[in-house]
């Protein structure tokens, strides 16, 4: 298949700038530091391996300084003990900035990640800004609750007076994946700060340079220097060294479920730090045979197909009715084998290169896997390009349920489809898995609708779509999909403890 990687350079003057700079530091207490170690890391475009800069390979002694300052921050209270309003105006043009830079930032993200442009311009970058203004609207809505208690040994004449009141968590430490990555740092950053917490972010090795920039977007908007600081590097070096810190409260982390359980290892080893965990998926995509067929194929489509695969909530299993299993999988395949691959920057192009070669060899060996085991290649299931990043959209059908296909995230544009006899059918394929993130439901009978999102075992039931988010909804996994949720008013509570005051007054 045909990969268009022409040599594709940002059209902004602001991108261009950015990456002319060359090496990037690292932020700690408002200051843009170098390793100790001196050491750096190369970032590139994935779509032709070149190399767009590189970013300080941090370890244990720069975690350190960043929990320092991050701690100092803390406990001078000059966050915490701002206004909510204050805090709320800062976090509000947080997001302003990050809309008045959203062509730069989608073209470094592209660069660095390899998605399609229109992902990050028209669905993550004002995906983050959305989480930033949500949440400024928060931090004057954090409280605690008074309480009557039925204590009946208080001195006679005395009462009891009781209540609630929310403080930040503290320090705290997120960890963050590399398919999307600014928004996915935004789901945390921006509930963390608006809770008053100070904050260390170590973002994924292979996408670091908008997380940089949004470093420098957080100071210009006021955030004071120490409350929120980045340090880069590798997970097994400056992830690890967050986790084991004895002064870090908490880890938030989005990730895949093995990093995810390595890092509530750790916590459970050092100091018994809280932690919150978005995992991995295997999300299904159901469609009944009455299903809206305009609207249900080219959905389930993009469930799978919308940022090369690269999604945690895609719909990468497939079920179909029977009575239209044909017709969807042929419907799905066409999709597949239109659509456009090469360099995210080019406006034609639909399906980027995966994050690197490991990830598609990952992908490929998946797809080899699944045919060796009997699975069929309805269309894709090639490696190609000059760097083997890419591989072209894939359905696979012939699956059974006990193929690593359909049990394992593949984390690529692969989707994988079984025909399903009838409705009483669908909760036990749908939740024969050990995730639980998201699925969708493709029917026009709003009772099926319903009776099956309350079946399937997920964090999200979608009803005649995928792939919606906001930063009001909650997005989180049930089973070993994780532990927390993520957007929503709930996900202010992750940064905040509940004090207990309970007075004889
Ligand atoms: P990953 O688990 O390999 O890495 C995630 C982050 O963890 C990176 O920053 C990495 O450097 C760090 N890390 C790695 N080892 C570590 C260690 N020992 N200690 C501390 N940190 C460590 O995940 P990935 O490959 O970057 O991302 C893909 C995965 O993320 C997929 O499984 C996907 O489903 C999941 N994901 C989940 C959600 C969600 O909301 N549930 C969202 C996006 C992605």
């Amino acid at each position: 298949m045909e990969v268009i990687v022409s040599d594709q350079q940002p059209q902004t003057a602001a991108a261009k700038a950015f990456l002319a700079a060359g090496a990037k530091k690292m932020l700690i207490g408002g200051d843009w530091s170098e390793a100790e170690s001196g050491e750096r890391l190369d970032s590139r475009d994935p779509a032709n391996d070149s190399v767009l800069g590189s970013v300080p390979r941090g370890g244990a002694a720069d975690v350190d300084k960043a929990v320092k300052a991050a701690r100092q921050a803390f406990d001078n209270g000059v966050w915490r003990n701002m206004t909510p309003d204050d805090r709320g105006r800062i976090l509000w043009k947080v997001a302003e900035l990050i809309e008045s830079n959203i062509d730069e930032l989608a073209e470094l993200e592209t660069l660095d990640q390899g998605k399609p442009l229109f992902v990050g311009r028209w669905a993550e970058i004002p995906g983050a800004a959305m989480q930033f203004r949500y949440f400024a609207g928060l931090t004057s809505k954090i409280q605690g609750e008074t309480i009557t208690p039925s204590i009946n040994y208080q001195p006679p004449g005395k009462n009891i007076f009781a209540y609630t009141q929310k403080e930040p968590i503290g320090v705290v430490g997120a960890i963050t994946p590399w398919n999307s990555p600014l928004v996915l740092e935004a789901m945390k950053i921006a509930p963390c700060l608006a809770a008053g917490c100070s904050m260390i972010l170590k973002p994924a090795e292979d996408t670091s340079l908008t997380a940089i920039r949004l470093g420098e977007l957080i100071l210009e908007a006021g955030v004071p220097e120490g409350v929120f600081n980045i340090v880069t590097g590798l997970g097994p070096e400056a992830g690890q060294a967050l986790v084991e810190h004895p002064d870090v409260d908490k880890i938030t982390f989005t990730g895949s479920t093995a990093t995810g359980r390595t890092i509530l290892e750790t916590a459970a080893r050092s100091n018994l730090k809280k932690v919150a965990l978005e995992l991995g998926g295997k999300s299904p995509s159901i469609v009944m045979d009455d299903a809206e067929m305009d609207i249900a194929i080219p959905g389930v489509a993009n469930a799978i197909f919308f940022n090369t695969g690269q999604v945690c909530v895609a719909g990468s299993r497939l079920y179909i009715h029977k009575a239209v299993y044909d017709k969807v999988l042929a419907g799905v395949a066409d999709i597949a084998t239109n659509m456009k691959l090469g360099h995210g920057l080019d406006p034609d192009v639909q399906i980027g290169p995966l994050v690197n070669r490991t990830q598609a060899d990952r992908v490929k060996g998946y797809i080899d896997g699944g045919i060796a085991a009997g699975a069929e290649v309805v269309v894709g299931g090639e490696q190609c390009g000059d760097t083997g990043n890419f591989i072209t959209p894939t359905v696979i059908a012939n699956t059974r349920q006990d193929m690593s296909i359909v049990q394992e995230e593949i984390f690529g544009p692969v989707v994988v489809a079984a025909p399903i006899d009838s409705i009483d059918d669908v909760p036990a394929m749908a939740n024969a898995s050990r995730y639980g993130l998201a699925a969708s439901v493709w029917t026009q009978d709003i009772s099926r609708a319903t009776r099956l999102a309350s079946a399937i075992k997920a964090g999200t039931v979608w009803i005649n779509c995928h792939l919606m988010f906001d930063a009001s909804l909650p997005i989180g996994g049930y089973k070993e999909s994780g532990w927390s949720r993520d957007s929503g008013i709930q996900a202010i509570d992750h940064y905040l403890e509940t004090k207990t005051v309970c007075a004889v007054v």
